[in-house]
C-alpha cells in the first residue's frame, strides 16, 4: 500500500489535495494540523501547548510531534492495510528522519511524496480567502507572515532531503483543484 507525503507551504492546497487523493486511493488521512485543532478545540492538555505555538505561527517542537505521529499511527491499522497520506508532516529535517525510522520499524517507507509548489503572492492571498471563509485563526496577516517565514526556513530544506532520496515529485500548485489533482495523478501514476 502506497505512503505518500503531501508537502508544501502554508495555503499550498494538501489539504485540498489530500481529500482528493483519499477518495480516488482509498488511502488513509493523517493531517497533523487537522488532529492539533480538533485538540485545540476540545480544550485538552495538548490543545492548550500545540495553541500557544500554532497562535504564533511557530511550529510544535519535534520530540512532542513524533510522538504525537508515531502514537497516530499505532492506533490506527488502516495505516497498513491501506497506505496513508501525511498532511503537514513532515515540516523539519529531523521530522524527516524520525518518520524514516518509524516506517522502517513497521516495515513500511515512504513511496512518494508530493511537493505543491505555488508562488509566495497566491498563497498570502489563499490564506486570507481561508481565514475569511473558515475563521481559522492561523490565518491573519501578522501569523501568516510567520508560518510562511518557518516554512522557508524549516520545511522547504525537505524538498531537496527527498529529492536526494528521490521521492520527490514536484506539482505546480497553480491553477483550478482538479489541473493541480490531474498533474497530480500524472506523477503518482508515472512513478508507480
Ligand atoms: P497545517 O494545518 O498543516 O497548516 O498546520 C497548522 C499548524 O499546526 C502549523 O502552523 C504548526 O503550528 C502546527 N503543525 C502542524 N503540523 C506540524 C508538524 N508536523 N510539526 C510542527 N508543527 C505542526
Amino acid at each position: 500500500m502506497p505512503n505518500i507525503v503531501i508537502l508544501g507551504a502554508p495555503g499550498s492546497g494538501k489539504g485540498t489535495q489530500s481529500e482528493k487523493l483519499i477518495n480516488k486511493y482509498n488511502l488513509h488521512h493523517i493531517s497533523t494540523g487537522e488532529l492539533l485543532r480538533s485538540h485545540i478545540a476540545r480544550q485538552t492538555d495538548l490543545g492548550k501547548l500545540a495553541d500557544s505555538f500554532i497562535s504564533k505561527g511557530q511550529l510544535i517542537p519535534d520530540d512532542l510531534m513524533i510522538d504525537i505521529l508515531a502514537h497516530t499511527i499505532d492506533n490506527e491499522p488502516a495505516v497498513k492495510s491501506r497506505g496513508v497520506i501525511l498532511d503537514g508532516f513532515p515540516r523539519t529535517i529531523p521530522q524527516a528522519e524520525a518518520l524514516k525510522k518509524l516506517l522502517a520499524d513497521r516495515d513500511l517507507a515512504v513511496d512518494a511524496v508530493i511537493g505543491l509548489e505555488v508562488p509566495e503572492e497566491q498563497l498570502v492571498e489563499r490564506m486570507i480567502k481561508r481565514g475569511q471563509q473558515t475563521g481559522r485563526a492561523d490565518d491573519v496577516p501578522e501569523t501568516i507572515n510567520n508560518r510562511l517565514k518557518v516554512y522557508r526556513d524549516q520545511t522547504e530544506p525537505l524538498r531537496q532531503y527527498y529529492a536526494d532520496e528521490g521521492s520527490y515529485l514536484p506539482i505546480d500548485g497553480t491553477g483550478t483543484i482538479d489541473e493541480i489533482f490531474d498533474r497530480i495523478q500524472a506523477a503518482v501514476e508515472g512513478n508507480s
